[in-house]
């Protein structure tokens, strides 16, 4: 098989399944894992596919089709949710900040937008612009360490005084949750 007849075949495992792992693909194949990730490299690039903490996932244009995190491929229950909008026109869906800051770090160059929900209002919002709470005694049962967003500070700080935690702006917020995460890909929370 060419190179080329395997990145159609990928294309259209994943059209279906979502979601691939690189030795899931290398046994289909019969090929080794240095080939496929040869085969994927210019699907990434093109940004047809996206590479997850569990291998490698469809990207699909539409924001409706998608139903789980992009990050760690949780299935989003939209309580909490943050959007990434690339420059490439892709709508990225995170199933609360704590992905979506993961997800910013490693793709920052290629975000046009990155958008978030205040806590309290439930109004959208520039995560830019946004306030993150890290370490509330409030449990939204999604990805540790859970980071929530608010559009004020006065917001932030009265949540602050009830449940505890850091207050952070968008770019302390980016580094303070990869920090926290030791440089782990993974999200921790599908485990
Ligand atoms: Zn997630
Ligand atoms: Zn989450």
């Amino acid at each position: 098989m060419l190179p080329l007849e395997r990145q159609k075949q990928i294309l259209s495992w994943l059209s279906e399944e979502g979601t691939l792992s690189i030795a899931e693909i290398s046994k289909r194949f019969n090929v080794s894992e240095m080939t496929v990730y040869r085969d994927i490299k210019p699907l990434l690039e093109e940004r047809k596919i996206n590479k997850t903490s569990g291998g490698v996932s469809f990207i699909s244009n539409s924001s409706v089709s998608s139903h789980s995190c992009t990050y760690c491929l949780k299935e989003l229950n939209n309580r909490h949710p943050m959007q990434i909008i690339t420059i490439h026109q892709t709508v990225e869906q995170f199933c609360c900040p704590h992905c979506g800051l993961l997800r910013y770090k490693d793709i920052e160059k290629n975000v046009s937008q990155i958008i978030c929900r205040d806590f309290l209002q439930q109004t959208t919002i520039s995560a830019k612009l946004a306030y993150f709470l890290f370490g509330a005694d409030f449990n939204l049962n999604c990805c540790q360490p859970q980071v929530l967003t608010f559009d004020s500070l006065k917001y932030a700080e009265q949540f602050q005084k009830g449940f505890g935690g850091t207050i952070l702006r968008f770019d302390q917020a980016v580094e303070e949750v990869s920090k926290r995460m030791n440089g782990d890909m993974g999200c921790g929370c599908h485990k």
